[in-house]
């Protein structure tokens, strides 16, 4: 064993040999960028693999994004020689998505729940806004959504609001009404937001400790990368899956057959995991988003005994760089002050650039980019960095009559296009009867003759009669609606009921508890485009911009093909779920030659040969809408530090004397962190047009505003604050579902040995009544052949079935 842990320790400084081979409860790693965190993460999972000290299964891993876990995973396996299956390495969310689906019955949720993304989210509460004239207080869809988030974030729900709010103020009482709305909608749909994802898998485990023990249990070794990012529900979530397993649980899992032998103490109790963070309070920059710098500050506070091992050695860049990055962060108080160096040298000198315009600033760039191309870097070792997406415009525009290979990181905005929405509405209707959003949306999509008033007498008709959306439509005939119109509904109806019957498993696949025998994500895709004439429609349209919709409806289902080939065995569900949580930094690509192009957010934890920093620009950075806000600029700060720190041998940093946004042409002022970093640090260049008035070693701008002391330049021009920060992930292999098979009962229905025969009468909860037509199968593999009054064929497990003789 110990030859096994030299070889993964082999070339760690003897900090980071510390941090792998330490064991113990909790251990802190607090470092500067590039100090080799995330490495000594990496060779710690292999350490405790190689070792024999945990199988592959006990270890949590969670990453910033689906890029870093996938980045992790293969390298651990690479230090391993061999692939190490079953660790989960993802991102809070999509391991929390994976816990519920399979969880969900036990919180009153379907396991095929659907994920609602920010413009679901304000659809939704732009209905419940107008229903309750809400908007006449000044709330919008967007102030609700933001306020929910927060709320959300620090584990807050409508219960706990309500106890709380100030009933003689009408914007609170209103708020809550609009909350208590939405998190019905979303429940009566089956649901969740990105924030549930969350807080109910907190809510789930403290409300069923036996669901939770089995998770204690299994995880073993819990790791955390860039800890000083996570909120408060995150923190709580961790909390949770480190706590032991009481003994009085242990004996209840060991007599429901789970294992507990060898991992109990003498007390008879399995104790908490041991939990490894690794973070850099100087990167935190999602406060935003409710992070909260004080789980890493008070990490030893609550998990006492906590080892903390400092790192403080820099593997990644110049010391030039680290000298413009060490000057630029030690103008925030409240820090620990610790220097970043590095053994490698100086390196060259940073440049910067000003240029008369953003598309002065642009062309320098691209020119700067073909020159270090000629010079041998690849372009997928370049990154350009902004503080907001709408910087791209300029910066496309020269890249693309340059010819220069790039690529926008998260900016494709693929799954946000209308007509991707709507062929993923059909998807997701099929998956989730219950999802009244995807049902309304295509209701008239492709156009069937179907307006607002026939769904809303719809709506009414489930209201009354506490129908779903779905079962409403499929009674239309009751409805009253003139004939064409009510078998416009009912088609698209059994439409989707044809979907539903190719999902489930053949025989075979049920007895095995796999998805064997069910149609492919993309034959169902296909068929439902094909009944629903989605793409014909477009096709046919005299619209112009319909065919590049046709074209990008049949993009999906080229993805899906992708998908089905990829992960053969994976379900409808799990591609819904690989969608939902699609982060930015997933579309990176290194193997694509390209220079890449992404906002400083989703820069994170990343490192380029060459780093070029654009619009370094009060008002920019720090952007305005966070110059005035208490902690703003600390932040913004913090931001710069991160994008300054992901270069490994060449920074430019530029910025650009007047932008033009929204037809509006300001005039900028360079960001007051330039002035942090010290002059014989950077060698400034100047547009050719300015270059006249070149004086010193400055550029003009930050001469005339040298000993300025901050305020706000560019007026009211700038964009708003970045709302493509979405950057949740989930791994690709789904686990092998035989796994959690064996659960603790009350998480699972059980319908023991329920009689059925041919003839029998039976009612389903999501497909209502129906008749047994056979049954096959013997024990508790029995299957029961059923056709329901409304909702077809179907081959039901009788066991777990939701469903009652009649
Ligand atoms: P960030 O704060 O930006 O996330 P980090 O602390 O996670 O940075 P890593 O990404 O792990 O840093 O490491 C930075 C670079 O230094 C990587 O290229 C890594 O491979 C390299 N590195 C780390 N430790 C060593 C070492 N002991 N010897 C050689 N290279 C190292
Ligand atoms: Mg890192």
């Amino acid at each position: 064993r110990h030859a096994a842990s030299d070889r993964l320790t082999a070339g760690l400084n003897p900090q980071q040999r510390e941090a792998v081979e330490y064991r113990g409860p909790a251990l802190l790693i607090v470092a500067g960028a590039g100090s080799g965190k995330t490495r000594v993460l990496t060779h710690r999972i292999a350490s405790l693999i190689d070792g024999r000290e945990a199988w592959p299964s006990q270890i949590l891993a969670i990453t910033f994004t689906n890029k870093a876990a996938a980045e992790m995973r293969e390298r651990v396996e690479a230090l391993l020689g061999e692939a190490a299956g079953g660790m989960w390495i993802s991102t809070f969310h999509s391991a929390c998505v994976r816990i519920l689906r399979r969880e969900a019955e036990a919180i009153g949720l379907s396991s095929t729940f659907t994920i609602y993304d920010s413009a679901d989210q304000r659809t939704i509460l732009k209905r419940i806004i107008k229903e309750l004239d809400a908007d006449t207080l000044g709330f919008t869809p967007a102030s609700a959504q933001a306020k929910i988030s927060k709320l959300k974030n620090e584990l807050s729900d409508v219960e706990s609001y309500a106890r709380n709010v100030n009933t003689s103020d009408p914007n609170d009482v209103m708020f809550l009404e609009i909350f208590r709305q939405y998190t019905r909608r979303l429940r009566d749909a089956s649901a969740l937001d990105f924030d549930d994802l969350i807080s109910e898998t907190v809510y789930l485990f403290r409300a069923f400790p036996k669901v939770a023990a089995l998770y204690q249990r299994r995880f073993r070794h819990i790791l955390v990368d860039e800890y000083q990012d996570t909120n408060h529900a995150q923190y709580a979530l961790i909390r949770e899956l480190t706590r032991p397993v009481e003994p009085d649980v242990v004996a209840e899992l060991d007599a429901h057959g789970v294992l507990v032998r060898g991992l109990t103490d003498a007390s008879g109790a399995i104790p908490g995991a041991s939990l490894t963070v690794v973070g850099d309070s100087d990167q935190s920059i999602y406060a935003f988003r409710g992070a909260d710098i004080r789980n890493i500050v008070e990490f030893e506070r609550d998990f006492p005994g906590a080892k903390v091992v400092l790192l403080e050695q820099n593997y990644r860049s110049t010391q030039n760089i680290l000298s413009a990055a060490n000057a630029v962060i030690s103008n925030n108080f409240d820090r620990k002050d610790k220097k970043l160096w590095t053994a490698d040298g100086d390196g060259d000198k940073i440049t910067g650039y000003t240029g008369y315009s953003a598309h002065d600033e642009a062309q320098f760039v691209a020119d700067e980019i073909e020159a270090l191309h000629r010079a041998g870097v690849a372009y997928r070792d370049i990154a350009v960095f902004y503080r907001t997406n709408a910087q791209t415009r300029a910066l496309e525009e020269i890249f693309v009559r340059s010819a220069l290979p790039y690529r926008v990181v998260g900016g494709t905005k693929f799954y946000e296009r209308a007509e991707i929405k709507d062929a993923m509405a059909y998807l997701i209707a099929v998956a989730n009867p219950l999802d009244e959003l995807a049902l309304r949306r295509i209701l008239n999509t492709p156009k069937r003759g179907i307006g607002p008033a026939t769904e809303t007498s719809i709506a009414s008709f489930a209201e009354q009669n506490d129908l779903s959306f779905r079962q409403a439509m499929r009674a239309a005939d009751g409805l009253g609606l003139g004939p064409k119109i009510t078998k416009a509904i009912l088609d698209l109806a059994t439409l989707l009921d044809a979907a539903a019957a190719m999902l489930v498993p053949s025989q075979k696949g049920i007895d095995e508890g796999t998805n064997e025998g069910a149609s492919k994500v993309s034959d169902v895709l296909a068929f439902l485009i094909e009944g629903s004439k989605l793409v014909e429609t477009l096709r046919t349209s005299r619209d112009p911009q319909d065919e590049t919709r046709a074209e990008n409806v049949e993009e999906l289902v080229a993805q899906t093909k992708d998908f089905d080939r990829e992960n053969p065995g994976a379900s409808l569900v799990d591609f819904l779920t690989q969608v939902s949580l699609v982060a930015a930094a997933d579309e990176l690509d290194d193997a694509s030659g390209t220079v890449s192009l992404m906002t400083l957010h989703t820069a994170k934890g990343l490192e380029y040969h060459a780093v070029f920093l654009t619009g370094i620009e009060e008002g920019l950075l720090p952007h305005q809408m966070s110059a005035s806000e208490p902690g703003g600029p600390a932040e913004e700060r913090r931001l710069f530090y991160v994008g300054i720190t992901r270069a490994r041998k060449r920074l430019y940093l530029s910025l650009a004397m007047s932008r033009a946004q929204f037809g509006e042409v300001s005039v900028a002022m360079p960001s007051r962190y330039l002035q942090e970093i010290p002059d014989e640090l950077i060698d400034w260049k100047q547009s050719p047009g300015m270059a006249n008035s070149r004086g010193g070693n400055q550029p003009r701008a930050l001469n005339a505003r040298r000993g300025f002391g901050g305020g706000a330049g560019g007026g009211g021009a700038w964009g708003t604050r970045d709302r493509d920060l979405e950057r949740f992930s989930v791994t690709k292999s789904a686990a092998p579902k035989t796994e959690w098979a064996n659960r603790v009962t009350g998480t699972v229905r059980d319908n023991g040995d329920l009689t059925l025969e041919a003839g029998d009468r039976i009612r389903h909860t999501d497909f209502g009544e129906g008749t047994v037509r056979q049954v096959t199968g013997e024990g508790t593999k029995r299957i029961a052949h059923v056709a329901f009054d409304s909702a077809g064929q179907k081959k039901l497990l009788i066991k777990i079935a939701p469903i009652e003789k009649l």
